[in-house]
């Protein structure tokens, strides 16, 4: 199993090569130069193992220079040693018939990125042991609110790493600010930003192929990488969550093998709806894939007209992690579906960096809404959802899940297709609690945030998770805001790593 470059076909990387840095040296993503097959032999086989044993078989597929003891203790110490809060570790519920909430959320930071942050730091260390310098390795992460946690705490006191984060000050939820602001450990920094995610990011991809910088940190014995998705470190452990699914579903009885089900994910930079396309190229019987985005619908526009057009006006919504207009992940899809044509994608991308905006040619777009459905939902949308649901069910959905329960209805509404639906789950919704709390008409006003939490307990009787209940009464350790340019950026990198600029 080889890795190339969206951006340039001719590069060859091992999986090791590729997640040890992150991205490819010519601002490409790594994605693998061919697909394992799942027949369906291999996932019955699968639906009686446990999730652990499940990832190890699905990842072992894409880690073709780690051994299978390197694969197996990488998805041990991640998904079998009780960092999951629950025994399946992404278990199904059924909200109404065909309606399948799959909760991502049961790991240490509450929300989805833990399914792949708790074991991307093992891959790391085995990776970075492969590829054989033995330079410590600096993860740079820009988040929208979830990953930046996740990745802290996957990362914190992992050795031969550091970890820095970038926010955007005014863009996350006060539960996910808290919770970064809190982290614990040795190796580990926060700074917000005065600006928004996609300033984050592009100032994070700046300094990660810049020459000069990665020159001095090489002088200093550093290399950076990266936790964000276009990690394919991070990309790989999601897949495994919808085989898991499938099998699931298979277990209960609920399909049969070879039934096609859809699978609705709300979508932000695109990695976990591309995990599932991959699974669906993998061979999974998977139908539509349902993108569902908030008021920030540039992939709604997208995935229905052919143009992305990142020139438009950015919301805060009440789904902060859904809150982007550049969506990296996209890069990997438009690849593949243009029959992995290198000089197609530094086209789009060139013209993205330079005119914020490309149109795909008509045949692309085909292929591309032939597998995808797209759509979005605002505010009060998502909150009406949210009470409904409740009122229904007991069930309670997290804002960002609520787009997508929202935006599958429509689906199911305007196409009469009623094959089963996985929707991914995103978050646990008291890492929201008050835009949750306002969707149920609860009063906020005057509440601090833990009064929020203890409110809409008190309103739903829902558990609320051991480490969210925690952070109460913790030490804030981390307070610097910066500018949103690459220079004050950069400042704040090497001041962490204590390396003279
Ligand atoms: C990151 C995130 C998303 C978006 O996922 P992408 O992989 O970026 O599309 C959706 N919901 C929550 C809660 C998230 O943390």
């Amino acid at each position: 199993m080889k890795y190339c470059s969206t951006r340039d076909g001719a590069v060859r990387a091992t999986a090791a090569e590729a997640i040890a840095r992150g991205i490819s040296p010519d601002g490409g993503l790594y994605v693998p130069t061919a697909l394992p097959r799942l027949t369906p032999a291999r996932i019955e086989e699968l639906a009686s193992m446990p999730y652990a044993a499940r990832a190890a078989a699905v990842l072992g597929e894409f880690l073709g220079d780690f051994t299978a003891d390197e694969v197996r203790e990488c998805t041990d110490a991640a998904y079998a040693t009780g960092r999951f809060r629950h025994q399946d570790v992404a278990p199904l519920t059924e909200l109404s018939e065909g309606e399948h909430i799959l909760e991502l959320w049961h790991g240490p930071t509450c929300a989805f990125k833990d399914m792949a942050l708790q074991i991307l730091p093992h891959l790391m260390r085995v990776s970075a042991a492969k590829t054989g310098d033995g330079k410590e390795i600096v993860i740079l992460v820009a988040t929208s609110g979830d990953t930046g946690k996740a990745a802290l705490e996957g990362f914190r006191d992992a050795k031969g790493t550091r970890i820095l984060v970038f926010y955007p000050e005014d863009g996350v939820s006060p539960m996910q600010k808290l919770q970064m602001a809190t982290q614990e450990g040795e190796n580990v920094a926060v700074c917000a930003i005065r600006g928004n995610f996609d300033d984050a990011q592009t100032g994070v991809k700046q300094i990660f192929t810049d020459a000069a910088i990665g020159e001095t940190l090489a002088a200093n014995g550093m290399q950076f990488s990266s936790a964000n998705s276009i990690n394919w470190g991070r990309l790989a452990p999601q897949i495994v969550y919808y085989v898991s699914a499938y099998c699931d579903l298979l277990k209960a009885g609920t399909i049969r093998m070879g039934d096609p089900v859809n699978v609705a994910v709300p979508t932000g930079n695109f990695g976990n709806i591309l995990a599932a396309y991959y699974a669906r190229e993998m061979g999974l019987p998977i139908n539509k894939l349902i993108c569902a985005s908030n008021r920030n619908r540039v992939l709604t526009d997208f995935l229905t007209t052919g143009v992305y057009d990142r020139n438009r006006a950015f919301y805060t919504t009440t789904s902060p992690s859904m809150d982007i207009l550049i969506s990296s992940n996209l890069e990997r899809l438009l690849y593949h579906l243009s029959g992995n044509d290198d000089a197609v994608i530094r086209t789009l991308m060139t013209q993205l960096n330079e005119q914020g905006r490309y149109t795909v040619p008509d045949d692309l777009l085909a292929r591309v809404r032939d597998l995808f459905w797209a759509g979005c939902c605002d505010d009060e949308a998502a909150a009406a959802t949210i009470r409904e649901k409740f009122d229904a069910h007991h069930y309670l959905l997290d804002t960002h899940t609520a787009v997508a329960v929202k935006v599958y209805g429509d689906y199911r509404r305007e196409t009469g297709d009623t094959t089963p639906t996985v929707i991914a789950s995103t978050a646990n919704p008291y890492k929201f609690s008050a835009s949750v709390l306002e969707a149920l008409n609860g009063d906020t006003a005057g509440l601090d945030e833990f009064q929020k939490v203890e409110a809409l307990h008190a309103l739903t009787a829902h558990e609320v998770p051991a480490p969210l209940a925690d952070l109460k009464g913790k030490a804030v350790r981390f307070k610097d805001v910066c500018d949103r340019d690459k220079a004050a950026m950069r400042a704040v990198v090497f001041g962490m790593l204590n390396v003279a600029e």
